[in-house]
């Protein structure tokens, strides 16, 4: 007999990526709906006082207020794990307050964190700004470079933090390696996930033991939300991260994870026909502007390590163009398909000047060592007819004289 609630978790978590981002995690109420059900509730009500102080007291299973759990967000969680191959996951309000939650609640003062050197911008300020300030030492490396995380580990080295392909300038981290030298060391490796999802790249099968989410990108995928998500094991989410999100309160609102799970039965089609899409807009360009880095081009210099850790290399990419601001202001303003805005992961096409906008709050310095020079443009291709994309972008480059 087929079962109207719950999922036989013997039978579901063999599924695989593209089932689970459907099916993943879906908890039926008595109703038996087949769309997941959206729980708005804040809090939850008691047969009895005795149920209530059994449930503060972990004696009963139940949910006892939504900063905590909500049967929405759970399901979502639930989902999330089982496309990643993580024994657990915690949502988050955010992206950053993802990653966010996932460094501190396992950082005290006194440690020391390496981090990859291109990474959005509000991880930089994570690991540049806030966490100097509570007495956690950073060191910032090219994280391409394999050796260079070796030669970073100190005796109070904890977290291993990076991105790939890392945003704006599509750098590509050794997943396996650098994984590898942090186990040796004893050091916990957290890979932002956002650019590639599950469906693309599954990190902890190369070794790495947190993956952390902007869900706000290709998980929603249509621009409507914000949201985050933390993988890993049940220890490190029940025991080091849930203290530290459940009495900090970054949580999910129940509505957003709502969202994310009907973006996520997409996802799989989506982000394939957006890496193709992709693919034909970065080869246009390629023949027309200086410079495009691209993971899923030949031209890329880690072209053949991307493809060995992804399966496809999703939406986004940038390019560069010689005349500086003037002119990467001029091919954004002269574009009438393709829009300016930094989002990404949208099924919108969508073009960012990065130095201007997402990446303005670094030092000159900082992004130039990046490689966020005034020329460079971050574009994410959408789900629109690649031909009128690309159709945009021939008329927007003469515009500019190119
Ligand atoms: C967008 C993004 C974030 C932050 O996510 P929000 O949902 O905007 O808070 C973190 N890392 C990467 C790589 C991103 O692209």
């Amino acid at each position: 007999m087929k079962r109207k609630t719950g999922q036989d978790r013997s039978i579901t978590k063999h599924w695989r990526p593209a089932t689970q981002a459907v099916r993943g995690g879906t908890a039926r109420s008595e109703y038996g709906e087949t769309s997941e059900a959206l729980f708005l509730t804040s809090g939850y009500a008691y047969d009895c006082a005795g149920d209530a102080a059994a449930r503060f007291a972990g004696e009963q299973q139940g949910m006892t207020y939504s900063r905590l759990q909500n049967p929405t967000t759970e399901m979502l969680e639930q989902r999330i794990a089982l496309m990643e191959g993580a024994e657990a996951c915690r949502a988050q309000a955010s992206g950053m307050a993802a990653m966010t939650a996932a460094m501190l609640c396992q950082l005290s003062q006194g440690d020391h964190v390496v981090a990859g050197r291109a990474a959005f911008g509000s991880c930089r300020w994570l690991t540049d700004s806030l966490m100097p300030r509570f007495g956690i030492s950073t060191t910032i490396i090219d994280a391409r470079d394999t050796q260079a995380w070796q030669d970073a580990i100190q005796p109070n080295t904890k977290v291993f933090f990076f991105e790939t392909p890392a945003n704006p300038t599509m750098d590509i981290v050794d997943i396996k390696a650098v994984c590898d030298i942090a186990k040796k060391a004893g050091i916990t490796t957290v890979v932002d996930n956002a650019f590639a999802t599950p469906a693309l790249q599954r990190p902890m099968e190369f070794g790495a033991d947190v993956v952390a989410y902007s869900a706000t990108k290709m998980m929603d995928g249509q621009g409507r939300v914000l949201a985050g998500a933390v993988c890993g094991t049940e220890d490190f989410i029940n025991n080091i991260l849930l203290p530290f999100t459940r009495n900090t309160g970054p949580t999910l609102s129940a509505f957003n994870a709502w969202v994310v799970l009907k973006g996520l039965e997409t996802l799989d089609l989506r982000i394939n026909r957006q890496s193709e899409n992709a693919l034909k807009v970065g080869a246009f360009l390629e023949s027309r502007v200086p410079r495009v880095l691209h993971p899923g081009l030949a031209s890329h210099p880690q072209h053949e390590l991307a493809m060995q850790q992804m399966s496809a290399c999703g939406p986004i990419f940038s390019l560069y163009l010689d005349g500086g601001r003037t002119q990467a202001h001029g091919l954004l303003d002269a574009l009438k398909l393709v829009d300016i805005s930094n989002n990404i992961g949208d099924s919108r096409s969508l073009m960012t000047h990065p130095a201007s906008t997402t990446h303005a709050g670094l030092s000159e310095e900082t992004r130039l060592a990046m490689g966020v020079d005034e020329g460079m443009l971050r574009l994410n291709v959408g789900l629109e007819d690649p031909q009128d994309v690309i159709e945009d972008f021939d008329q927007a480059l003469k515009a500019v004289g190119l």
